[in-house]
């Protein structure tokens, strides 16, 4: 059974590049004997992120991040190792006998399997029941067409207590212990359960793999007592802060623009996409999250706010900026304020569902007028304070400098600085001055995207960096040298984690075949000793301009000699120190007297080996 299992990972392994896959989700270069590109796992401006496709494995030099190709989709898809495992399977045609997931895996399938019945559930009684008839005549007048409906699987809740928990429970026959954990049902005062949504329309909420996770749900008559929308609560599955309304079914639009127009509210999205403007997604409220960024700058480089151009806005805009400060997007605005085309229209003040609904040739030409976030909060901080007192100038310059302070670019910021002094008719040093004084204020990074640059040579000690580079050499080495090399490796006892048994497996393995292929080597080894010998082998500290260095005999020469010497000086200061012990001993026995003799002896044989 356990063999069975092992046999299959292995077959769906070997039948998988993780280049491949990996650069069907990001952009990879190649760059010597890697492929690069910028880390998805952490926020960065310049790549340290790298695969080797020699090794099938993966790893940040920034933040650390490392594994193989399961682990990858783990991370990056969220999947389980199963669902990883049957992707890959699926994607190289070969058919896993049967591979039932446990526990935890076994209970996400089974909510997933709840949810989307539900939506089914939902979307059947909006389309084809006669219960459903207050949906359509209310998307009808929001002039939601078909094709809407069925894009986004729209639904209808009916308005009894308990429609939908009478199907699950009876019909599909599941516990309600798991509708209760699909967020679909709640607990009354009584211990009875009923239906948590009731009477609304329903907007499916998937997650970025298109998996229905959640809903949010609308009540019709515009005064109802109860809240406008409800979604459903925090889940395994439902995490609201990483939820994109539209992203799974429009990434490839995006994709395509290579922008993202990001919005509020699911109908403001749906009439944008009837106006045939697709490259957009939904955030079902105003701030955008570090998770929703990191999402969008999988498809896209630009993102656009399409946001109300109130106070909101602009604190919106101001926690996009510093979220998206350690990323390699560019943030640019909507703006609906400004436009002189919509002011002509009569339709300031409108929300971008309205625009687009009754003038869809201007909502597609507002989604092309953006400007940058930055111009938008200068513009905003002129028209709500007065640059002409003195006081004023104080408010602009204050609600302006934690922002422009943020830009790291220093052309970019001179440029901001300059259009801020023109503008408050002060000296532009001045300003500057106000700017970096913010920027001095800021200390350490402000959220985890903002992680570390990876370590230069100058964070390791010079033991570290001659032996990752030794190791380095040794496995770019010509196959007849390797065994050589290795062997000196092992004699001067290295400080790096693994290399002794690595080492050790290298030489034995060259003893059999002089055949040598470092994939298949690594796969000899365990998980841990596999993620060691790629860090040293891809290490990017050693290659020059990006290359693998051709001939590493002279390198090699020199790090040998290097590290000879490292050896040499360690003994020696051992010596010295147990040396130093014996000496302070007021009276020594004869043993010890020997020891002294032996080991003054030991540092002669030394000093002529060093000779050498
Ligand atoms: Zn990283």
């Amino acid at each position: 059974m356990i063999l069975s299992h092992m046999s299959q990972v292995q077959t769906v392994k070997l039948a998988t590049n993780i280049v491949d896959v990996i650069g069907e989700r990001l952009k990879l270069d190649r760059s010597g004997a890697n492929y690069r590109g910028l880390c998805p796992f952490h926020g960065e401006k310049s790549p340290s992120f790298f695969v080797n496709e020699a090794m099938q494995r993966y790893r940040c030099f920034g933040c650390g991040a490392s594994g193989d190709v399961f682990e990858f989709l783990e991370n990056y898809d969220g999947m389980t190792f199963a669902e990883s495992l049957k992707y890959l399977a699926d994607k190289a045609g070969i058919v896993l006998e049967s591979f039932a997931p446990t526990g935890a895996d076994a209970q996400r399938e089974k909510l997933l399997e709840i949810l989307d019945l539900t939506r089914e559930y939902y979307h059947y009684i909006l389309t084809e029941h006669r219960i459903g008839e207050p949906g359509r005549v209310y998307l009808k007048n929001r002039g939601v067409t078909q094709d809407s409906i069925k894009l986004f699987q729209l639904g209808f809740a009916t308005p009894a207590w308990d429609g939908l928990l009478n199907y699950l429970t009876k019909k599909k026959k599941y516990h309600l212990s798991d509708l209760e954990a699909a967020g679909l049902v709640v607990k009354g005062q009584q211990g009875r359960y009923y239906d948590r949504f009731r009477g609304r329309l329903m907007f499916p909420l998937r997650n970025h793999r298109g998996q229905v996770v959640g809903f949010s749900g609308r009540v019709l008559e515009a005064e109802a007592k109860e809240a406008k929308y409800i979604n459903s609560p925090e889940t395994s599955l439902y995490h609201k802060s990483d939820l994109l309304f539209g992203y799974s079914e429009l990434f490839r639009e995006i994709k395509k623009h290579q922008k993202v127009i990001v919005m509020e509210g699911e109908f403001d999205l749906i009439s944008s996409t009837q106006a045939h403007v697709n490259h957009v997604v939904a955030i079902k409220g105003s701030a955008l999250t570090e998770s929703q960024i990191k999402l969008l700058g999988r498809v896209a480089t630009q993102v656009l706010l399409a946001l109300d151009g109130d106070s909101a806005g602009v604190k919106a805009t101001e926690r996009a900026i510093e979220l998206i400060a350690a990323t390699n997007l560019e943030l640019r605005v909507i703006d609906f304020a400004r436009s002189p085309e919509l002011k002509a229209a009569g339709m300031q003040g409108k929300d971008p569902d309205e625009i687009a609904r009754k003038n869809p040739k201007l909502w597609r030409t507002l989604s092309d007028q953006t400007i940058s976030a930055y111009d938008f909060l200068m513009q905003s901080a002129f028209e709500r304070f007065d640059a002409a007192s003195p006081a004023g100038r104080k408010q602009i310059i204050d609600a302006l400098a934690p922002v422009l302070g943020r830009i790291t670019h220093a052309v970019e910021q001179d440029y901001y600085i300059q259009k801020l002094a023109e503008g408050l008719n002060v000296r532009a040093d001045l300003v500057a001055k106000d700017i970096t004084r913010f920027a001095n204020q800021k200390v350490g990074p402000k959220f985890s995207t903002t992680r570390p640059e990876p370590p230069g040579p100058k964070a390791l000690t010079k033991r570290q960096q001659l032996e990752q580079y030794s190791l380095y050499l040794l496995l770019h080495a010509p196959v007849e040298k390797i065994s050589e090399r290795a062997e000196l490796l092992l004699e001067l006892g290295l400080a790096e984690m693994g290399s002794q048994p690595i080492l050790e497996a290298l030489m034995k393995k060259l003893k059999t075949s002089q055949d040598f292929e470092i994939g298949k080597f690594a796969e000899s080894l365990g998980a841990d000793l596999q993620a060691q010998l790629f860090f040293w082998f891809s290490n990017p500290l050693y290659e020059k301009n990006g290359e693998v260095i051709e001939d590493t005999t002279a390198e090699w020469q020199t790090i040998a000699a290097e590290l000879k010497k490292l050896a040499y000086q360690r003994e020696l200061q051992e010596i010295q120190t147990q040396l130093e012990a014996l000496d302070h001993l007021e009276t020594k026995t004869k043993e010890q007297e020997a020891e002294i003799s032996k080991l003054l002896e030991k540092i002669v044989l030394l000093q002529q080996k060093q000779r050498l």
